[in-house]
Protein backbone atom coordinates (compact mmCIF):
# COMPACT_ATOMS: atom_id res chain seq x y z
CA UNK A 1 0.00 0.00 0.00
CA UNK A 2 1.50 3.41 -0.49
CA UNK A 3 0.00 6.80 -0.45
CA UNK A 4 -0.42 7.03 -4.52
CA UNK A 5 -2.30 4.42 -4.26
CA UNK A 6 -4.89 6.01 -2.41
CA UNK A 7 -5.89 8.32 -5.17
CA UNK A 8 -4.07 11.48 -3.42
CA UNK A 9 -2.90 14.62 -6.02
CA UNK A 10 0.76 14.91 -6.96
CA UNK A 11 0.87 17.84 -4.54
CA UNK A 12 0.09 16.03 -1.91
CA UNK A 13 2.07 13.05 -2.57
CA UNK A 14 5.04 15.46 -2.69
CA UNK A 15 4.34 16.77 0.97
CA UNK A 16 3.79 13.38 2.36
CA UNK A 17 7.23 12.33 0.86
CA UNK A 18 8.85 15.51 2.42
CA UNK A 19 7.84 14.64 5.42
CA UNK A 20 9.46 11.36 5.33
CA UNK A 21 5.89 9.04 5.27
CA UNK A 22 6.93 6.11 3.11
CA UNK A 23 3.29 4.09 3.80
CA UNK A 24 0.09 4.98 5.18
CA UNK A 25 -1.14 4.08 8.66
CA UNK A 26 -3.82 1.35 8.78
CA UNK A 27 -6.41 4.93 9.95
CA UNK A 28 -5.01 6.42 6.82
CA UNK A 29 -6.03 3.42 4.66
CA UNK A 30 -8.63 3.11 5.49
CA UNK A 31 -9.96 7.11 5.97
CA UNK A 32 -8.56 8.79 3.12
CA UNK A 33 -10.64 6.52 0.01
CA UNK A 34 -13.72 6.93 2.22
CA UNK A 35 -13.17 10.79 2.62
CA UNK A 36 -12.19 11.04 -1.22
CA UNK A 37 -15.25 9.54 -2.34
CA UNK A 38 -17.59 12.07 -0.54
CA UNK A 39 -18.85 9.70 2.47
CA UNK A 40 -19.50 10.15 5.94
CA UNK A 41 -16.73 8.67 8.62
CA UNK A 42 -17.25 7.00 12.16
CA UNK A 43 -13.62 6.58 13.21
CA UNK A 44 -12.56 5.18 16.67
CA UNK A 45 -8.72 6.15 17.17
CA UNK A 46 -6.38 7.90 19.51
CA UNK A 47 -3.75 10.16 19.00
CA UNK A 48 -0.47 8.84 17.51
CA UNK A 49 -2.16 6.91 15.13
CA UNK A 50 -2.32 9.20 11.89
CA UNK A 51 -5.50 10.35 12.56
CA UNK A 52 -4.92 13.82 11.67
CA UNK A 53 -3.09 13.17 7.99
CA UNK A 54 -6.35 10.70 7.75
CA UNK A 55 -8.79 13.54 7.49
CA UNK A 56 -6.63 16.35 6.83
CA UNK A 57 -4.77 15.04 2.91
CA UNK A 58 -8.25 13.59 1.62
CA UNK A 59 -9.60 17.31 2.73
CA UNK A 60 -7.01 19.68 0.75
CA UNK A 61 -7.49 16.85 -2.35
CA UNK A 62 -11.12 17.60 -2.35
CA UNK A 63 -11.15 21.62 -1.63
CA UNK A 64 -8.22 21.49 -3.97
CA UNK A 65 -10.09 19.86 -7.18
CA UNK A 66 -12.69 22.18 -9.00
CA UNK A 67 -13.49 25.97 -8.66
CA UNK A 68 -13.24 27.96 -5.58
CA UNK A 69 -16.50 29.81 -4.51
CA UNK A 70 -16.70 33.50 -5.20
CA UNK A 71 -17.63 35.71 -2.57
CA UNK A 72 -16.95 38.98 -2.87
CA UNK A 73 -13.53 39.34 -1.60
CA UNK A 74 -14.40 37.17 0.98
CA UNK A 75 -13.26 33.31 0.65
CA UNK A 76 -16.00 31.18 2.69
CA UNK A 77 -15.03 29.02 4.79
CA UNK A 78 -15.20 25.17 3.11
CA UNK A 79 -13.86 22.53 5.62
CA UNK A 80 -14.10 23.54 9.15
CA UNK A 81 -12.38 21.21 12.11
CA UNK A 82 -13.24 21.87 15.29
CA UNK A 83 -10.84 20.44 18.57
CA UNK A 84 -11.28 20.33 22.36
CA UNK A 85 -8.12 22.49 23.29
CA UNK A 86 -5.87 25.46 21.30
CA UNK A 87 -2.76 22.74 21.50
CA UNK A 88 -4.75 20.17 19.38
CA UNK A 89 -6.41 23.00 17.69
CA UNK A 90 -2.45 24.60 17.00
CA UNK A 91 -0.96 20.92 16.01
CA UNK A 92 -3.84 19.98 13.58
CA UNK A 93 -3.62 23.70 11.54
CA UNK A 94 -0.14 23.07 11.54
CA UNK A 95 -0.53 19.49 9.91
CA UNK A 96 -2.93 21.21 7.75
CA UNK A 97 -0.45 23.78 6.40
CA UNK A 98 2.31 21.26 6.15
CA UNK A 99 0.53 18.81 4.19
CA UNK A 100 -1.01 21.82 2.08
CA UNK A 101 2.02 23.93 1.65
CA UNK A 102 2.17 23.07 -2.33
CA UNK A 103 -1.86 23.74 -2.76
CA UNK A 104 -3.11 27.07 -2.95
CA UNK A 105 -5.91 26.67 -0.24
CA UNK A 106 -5.37 29.19 2.63
CA UNK A 107 -5.88 27.84 6.13
CA UNK A 108 -6.50 29.71 9.51
CA UNK A 109 -6.28 28.02 13.08
CA UNK A 110 -8.66 30.12 15.93
CA UNK A 111 -8.96 29.71 19.62
CA UNK A 112 -9.94 31.64 22.79
CA UNK A 113 -7.43 32.34 25.89
CA UNK A 114 -5.98 35.30 23.14
CA UNK A 115 -6.93 38.48 21.76
CA UNK A 116 -9.88 37.91 19.41
CA UNK A 117 -8.98 40.83 17.08
CA UNK A 118 -5.95 39.26 15.00
CA UNK A 119 -8.17 36.17 14.30
CA UNK A 120 -10.64 38.66 12.91
CA UNK A 121 -8.35 40.33 10.78
CA UNK A 122 -7.05 36.78 9.28
CA UNK A 123 -10.47 35.25 8.99
CA UNK A 124 -11.73 38.54 6.49
CA UNK A 125 -9.00 38.09 4.40
CA UNK A 126 -10.74 34.76 3.80
CA UNK A 127 -9.86 31.40 4.81
CA UNK A 128 -10.39 27.42 2.64
CA UNK A 129 -9.96 25.34 5.83
CA UNK A 130 -10.23 26.33 9.15
CA UNK A 131 -9.05 24.71 12.76
CA UNK A 132 -11.23 25.97 15.45
CA UNK A 133 -12.31 25.83 19.44
CA UNK A 134 -15.53 25.85 19.51
CA UNK A 135 -16.29 28.68 21.52
CA UNK A 136 -14.29 30.88 19.71
CA UNK A 137 -15.70 29.84 16.42
CA UNK A 138 -19.03 30.66 18.00
CA UNK A 139 -17.98 34.43 19.22
CA UNK A 140 -16.55 34.67 15.25
CA UNK A 141 -19.44 33.67 13.43
CA UNK A 142 -22.27 35.68 16.33
CA UNK A 143 -19.80 38.47 15.09
CA UNK A 144 -20.06 37.77 11.72
CA UNK A 145 -16.59 37.29 10.70
CA UNK A 146 -16.73 33.42 9.44
CA UNK A 147 -19.79 32.76 7.04
CA UNK A 148 -20.73 28.74 6.79
CA UNK A 149 -23.16 29.05 3.63
CA UNK A 150 -20.18 27.24 1.29
CA UNK A 151 -19.05 24.78 3.94
CA UNK A 152 -18.85 21.38 2.58
CA UNK A 153 -16.75 19.08 5.19
CA UNK A 154 -17.00 19.57 9.28
CA UNK A 155 -14.26 17.26 11.40
CA UNK A 156 -15.24 16.77 14.87
CA UNK A 157 -11.58 15.89 16.05
CA UNK A 158 -11.42 14.36 19.47
CA UNK A 159 -15.29 14.35 19.80
CA UNK A 160 -15.03 12.37 23.69
CA UNK A 161 -12.83 15.24 24.80
CA UNK A 162 -15.41 17.90 23.65
CA UNK A 163 -18.28 15.94 25.15
CA UNK A 164 -16.33 15.80 28.64
CA UNK A 165 -14.85 19.50 28.32
CA UNK A 166 -18.61 20.22 28.12
CA UNK A 167 -18.78 21.70 24.53
CA UNK A 168 -22.33 19.78 23.75
CA UNK A 169 -23.88 23.47 23.75
CA UNK A 170 -21.20 25.04 21.63
CA UNK A 171 -21.22 22.07 19.28
CA UNK A 172 -25.07 21.85 19.02
CA UNK A 173 -24.88 25.98 18.12
CA UNK A 174 -22.44 24.89 15.54
CA UNK A 175 -24.50 22.20 14.05
CA UNK A 176 -27.42 24.31 13.68
CA UNK A 177 -26.14 26.98 11.64
CA UNK A 178 -24.09 24.81 9.33
CA UNK A 179 -25.72 23.67 5.40
CA UNK A 180 -27.31 20.12 6.04
CA UNK A 181 -25.56 19.72 2.93
CA UNK A 182 -22.26 18.32 3.99
CA UNK A 183 -19.79 15.81 4.88
CA UNK A 184 -19.03 15.04 8.27
CA UNK A 185 -16.05 12.83 9.49
CA UNK A 186 -16.12 12.39 13.48
CA UNK A 187 -12.56 11.47 15.59
CA UNK A 188 -12.91 9.79 18.83
CA UNK A 189 -10.62 7.47 20.76
CA UNK A 190 -14.03 5.92 22.28
CA UNK A 191 -17.46 5.82 21.03
CA UNK A 192 -19.36 6.12 24.55
CA UNK A 193 -23.27 6.17 24.20
CA UNK A 194 -22.83 10.17 24.41
CA UNK A 195 -20.69 9.75 21.03
CA UNK A 196 -23.14 7.44 19.67
CA UNK A 197 -26.19 9.84 20.17
CA UNK A 198 -24.58 12.83 19.13
CA UNK A 199 -23.35 10.72 15.71
CA UNK A 200 -27.20 10.17 15.16
CA UNK A 201 -27.74 13.61 14.06
CA UNK A 202 -24.65 14.45 12.56
CA UNK A 203 -22.92 11.73 10.39
CA UNK A 204 -25.25 10.13 7.38
CA UNK A 205 -24.48 6.12 6.06
CA UNK A 206 -21.01 6.73 8.04
CA UNK A 207 -18.51 4.23 7.06
CA UNK A 208 -17.15 3.35 10.49
CA UNK A 209 -13.53 2.85 10.88
CA UNK A 210 -11.72 0.85 13.80
CA UNK A 211 -7.93 0.99 14.45
P1 LIG B 1 -1.53 11.90 14.81
O1 LIG B 1 -2.07 10.60 15.29
O2 LIG B 1 -2.33 12.46 13.68
O3 LIG B 1 -1.37 12.90 15.93
O4 LIG B 1 -0.07 11.65 14.18
C1 LIG B 1 0.97 11.11 14.95
C2 LIG B 1 2.34 11.32 14.32
O5 LIG B 1 2.58 10.41 13.26
C3 LIG B 1 2.59 12.70 13.74
O6 LIG B 1 3.81 13.17 14.27
C4 LIG B 1 2.73 12.49 12.26
O7 LIG B 1 3.68 13.37 11.70
C5 LIG B 1 3.17 11.05 12.14
N1 LIG B 1 2.66 10.36 10.94
C6 LIG B 1 1.41 10.47 10.43
N2 LIG B 1 1.25 9.66 9.37
C7 LIG B 1 2.41 8.99 9.21
C8 LIG B 1 2.86 8.00 8.26
N3 LIG B 1 2.07 7.51 7.31
N4 LIG B 1 4.13 7.54 8.38
C9 LIG B 1 4.93 8.00 9.37
N5 LIG B 1 4.57 8.94 10.28
C10 LIG B 1 3.33 9.44 10.21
Amino acid sequence: MSFASLGLSAPLLKAVAEQGYDTPSPIQSQAIPAVLEGKDVMAAAQTGTGKTAGFTLPILHRLSQGDRPRAGSQIPVRALILTPTRELAAQVGESVATYGKHLPLKSAVVFGGVKINPQIATLRQGVDILVATPGRLLDLYQQKVVRFDKLEVLVLDEADRMLDMGFIHDIRKILAVLPKQRQNLLFSATFSNDIRNLAKGLVNDPVEISV
